[in-house]
């Protein structure tokens, strides 16, 4: 075996070629599938990734592979296939989706350590490499002579590991330590010598001889109210001494976890979990939808399901949404399975992802809890994949490869026999749909642990508080809960449902909001045009003077901003606190977690934010939320519009009265008729799949089709038309009939960063080659996009129009 197949990182038009490379004698014996490796490309050293290892090549005068990255593989047999399959998918590169796989730090070249990990003698070329050091450089181990194969014995044997230079200040962090010197009567001693005068010093050693211990300085400063010159002074006396010691940052430090045990299944959970149980013993791949409201007791039924795999000896994969990976969310995991859980998400340093990931690697822990890519944990033995929040969009990725998670678990399943569990208070359409089909096992809950029912929801209309003459943007009922909460103690949770602001134009005096003839969609205004388009299917018109519907001039396209909101609210009621929250408010890392906390400790009456605060948090206290705006999603240039009004509002009104004090939601809408905010109002999700599949069927929308989005951009106007009209008609040569081609359309943001974009949307059923044609036809571009600054995108699941 001395050939290497090698995907290598570049970007080249036979995007998915291998090429053969010679591996070197010194290599042999460790080279394996899923290594990364250097080779020579032309003039340049690349990275590439080893896919197969093989006896005999087709070339000759193959070059030699000059080095290896990895002394173990990255990637498992099963995630180069998976890898391979999501490129496939997406249409993207092999190597792109191999480096999506992996955390940050093992896509850059870092500098390596090799760090003894005992003190136990080492195999005698190792002690001579060390040579008396804890830490030596890579480098000093690729120049000695020691077979590599000795080098992965030992990294398998954990008797030395490899340590990746990750320039973070996060990870790691010194404190200086204080300590008194070991003599005590030296301190008995030098408190008689000292002079009277000199109090703090005398205060110091006072302190240090009832308490010997080595403490940190920020604390010894704390207690004994003394300074650095002080203990300066005590350090040149050589009575104390100082050391710097290293403090990491373990993002959720295991110890403050409570314990946690089993509790005792109601009876829907237990039938939600004995079809996911029996799919876990038999080893079968099966697809489960769990449909229960907020405090149905969802995560307890994945907690128990975990457990099952666990005592099976197999490992478990939990996808939270980003934001909803909060303290508490990571607590309920950590407390049942304490260090056996691994967590990952965006906010941790690319180090400390590296950390959790490498646990997962080495076997260390059994379970993972994390955001998006956590799904592509390496595992090798797979008991379970649970997707909660499975409607979440964040679980497509919007950057190559554009998979989304929930096909990816379903393909790891797959492989690897086991369930996944997909849930949701307000599944998806298309999970639904599937479910009703039979083709996912459904289960439903109904019922809430505590048997409370879920929060009496009131709908404001908007427009007749104008017309009584409340212009401010809150209504009456409104200021006036809000008031009596405050006044009882209790607290506020306020959204400003801001996605989809300034886009789309309402007449203020009737709700009426322009839509599109053919599409159902909201028109979007172009200010620049000053015309309202729709991007679906290029139709456009003049923004109107007076409202089509009741004559009225006062048409507005909406813009407004949780500062703004901050300010009216500090207007009208000057005496309660807020906390804001929104992106400018938590862009600083933990400042998430440091408001939420905030407002846990009562340190404010009013939870001020945007969407990020409608999910997973549970505040006992909060006994009123109100929804600012609940249609300004309602009409955006997007399909499921109504779908993601009528989740963000069922999600925000649990977030009311979860515990003892019973809540109350108050919505405020321009719309209050719309089936969306009634049907979210009575927690009907039934009706709304009803009512929201008949409109996906007769506008042709998926779950009835599947769709394609084909985006080009490029900086000159006419061009950008002509290539995406050549596209669409290249597309109608080869596509079925019942499929249908839209455009060219301009895009939403029709104009980003000097370019033009154009899109094209394929609505299809049943197109096999689909994938292969779309490849084809881009690559006949090939020349325009090395010369001309073309981009051509494609997605094969949009999530996001823009
Ligand atoms: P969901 O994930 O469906 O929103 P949770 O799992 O958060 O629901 O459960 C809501 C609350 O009910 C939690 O406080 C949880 O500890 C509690 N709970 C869950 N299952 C049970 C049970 N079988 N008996 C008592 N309390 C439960
Ligand atoms: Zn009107
Ligand atoms: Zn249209």
């Amino acid at each position: 075996m001395s050939i290497a197949k090698v995907i290598v990182d570049v970007q080249a038009k036979s995007i998915n070629q291998t090429f053969d490379y010679r591996i070197p004698e010194r290599f042999h014996d460790i080279i394996s599938e899923g290594m990364r490796v250097i080779v020579p490309f032309g003039p340049r050293k690349i990275t590439g990734f080893v896919v197969e290892i093989k006896n005999t090549s087709e070339f000759d005068k193959l070059r030699d592979i000059i080095d290896v990255l990895d002394i173990q593989p990255v990637l498992t047999k099963e995630l180069l296939e998976l890898g391979k399959w999501v490129a496939e998918d997406t249409l993207t590169m092999y190597i792109t989706a191999y480096q999506a796989m992996l955390p940050q730090v093992l896509k850059a070249q870092y500098k390596k350590e090799l760090v003894r990990n005992t003190h136990e003698p080492l195999a005698d070329e190792f002690e001579y490499l060390f040579a008396g050091r804890d830490v030596i450089a890579y480098e000093e181990f690729v120049q000695s002579n020691i077979p590599y194969s000795k080098l992965q014995h030992a990294v398998q044997e954990t008797l030395i590991s490899i340590n990746y230079l990750v320039k973070s200040k996060i990870t790691k962090k010194q404190v200086t330590v204080i300590e008194p010197v070991k003599e005590s009567f030296l301190l008995e001693e030098a408190l008689m010598d000292l002079s009277p005068s000199a109090k703090k010093q005398r205060q110091l050693i006072s302190f240090f001889i009832q308490n010997p211990d080595p403490i940190e300085q920020a604390k010894l400063f704390q207690i004994t109210n003394t300074n650095r010159p002080i203990v300066k002074a005590l350090l040149e006396k050589q009575l104390l001494r100082e050391f710097k010691k290293e403090i990491y940052r373990n993002p959720y430090d295991d110890s403050s976890f409570k314990r946690t045990y089993p509790l005792n299944l109601t009876e829907q959970q237990e039938k939600a979990l004995q079809p996911i149980r029996e799919s876990i013993r038999k080893i079968e791949h099966d697809v489960f939808l769990v449909h229960g409201v907020t405090g149905s007791g969802k995560t307890e039924i994945y907690l128990q399901a975990i457990q099952e795999v666990l005592k099976q000896g197999k490992e478990a994969i939990v996808l939270v949404p980003e934001i909803s990976l909060t303290p508490q969310m990571v607590n309920r995991f950590k407390g049942r399975f304490g260090s056996e859980v691994a967590v990952m998400h965006s906010g941790l340093s690319s180090g400390e992802k590296y950390d959790e990931w490498r646990k997962i690697q080495a076997k260390e822990v059994r379970v993972v809890v994390g955001a998006r890519s956590a799904i592509f944990a390496p595992f090798e033995n797979l008991g379970i994949i649970i997707i909660d929040e499975e409607h979440e969009t964040t679980y497509k990725q919007e950057d190559q490869p554009r998979y989304h998670a929930r096909d990816v678990a379903i393909k790891r399943g797959q492989s690897h026999n086991c369930p996944v569990v997909l849930g949701s208070a307000t599944p998806t359409l298309e999970s639904y749909a599937r479910a009703q089909k039979g083709v996912y096992q459904l289960s439903t809950l109904d019922q809430r642990t505590n048997e409370k029912d879920m929060p009496e929801v009131e709908i404001i209309d908007m427009r007749e508080e104008l017309h009584s003459g409340n212009r401010s943007m809150f209504s009456k009922a409104l200021k006036e809960s809000m008031e009596e909460v405050i006044s009882r103690g209790e607290q506020v949770v306020l959204l400003l449902n801001r996605r989809g602001y300034s886009t789309f134009v309402m007449c203020r005096d009737c709700g009426h909001v322009k839509e599109c003839p053919h599409c159902d969609i909201a028109l979007t205004f172009h200010k620049r045009s000053n015309r309202l388009k729709c991007h679906y299917c290029s139709y456009e018109e003049p923004m109107p003077l007076v409202c089509t519907e009741c004559q009225s001039d006062s048409i507005r396209y909406f813009g407004t901003g949780t500062q703004r909101v901050e300010e009216s609210l500090h207007e009208l009621m000057p005496h309660a606190r807020v906390i804001r929250m929104d992106v400018d408010t938590t862009r600083k890392k933990g400042s998430h977690e440091r408001l939420l906390k905030q407002f846990a400790n009562k340190e404010a009456d009013i939870l001020l934010g945007t969407q990020m605060i409608a999910k997973g948090l549970d505040f006992a206290n909060v006994t009123l939320v109100g929804v600012l705006t609940a249609d300004s999603m309602l009409h955006l240039p997007d399909f499921r519009s109504s779908e993601r009004t009528f989740q963000l509002l069922t999600q925000v009104s649990g977030r009311a009265g979860r515990h003892e004090l019973p809540g109350k939601v108050i919505v405020q809408t321009y719309t209050p008729e719309h089936y969306s905010i009634q049907l979210a109002s009575d927690y009907d999700f039934n009706q709304f799949f009803l009512r929201e599949m008949q409109i996906r069927r007769s506008f042709r929308y998926p779950p009835y089709v599947y769709l394609a989005l084909v985006t080009v951009s490029h900086p000159n106007h006419v061009r950008v038309v002509q290539i995406t009209q050549r596209i669409v008609q290249l597309l109608l040569k080869v596509v079925g009939e019942e499929t249908i081609v839209l455009g060219p359309t301009p895009s939403p943001i029709a104009r980003m960063k000097d370019r033009y974009r154009y899109q094209c949307m394929i609505k299809y059923k049943n197109e096999p080659n689909l994938r292969s044609n779309l490849r084809k036809i881009i690559d006949q571009f090939h020349e325009e996009i090395r010369k001309e600054d073309l981009l051509i995108t494609i997605d094969m699941q949009p999530y996001h129009f823009m």
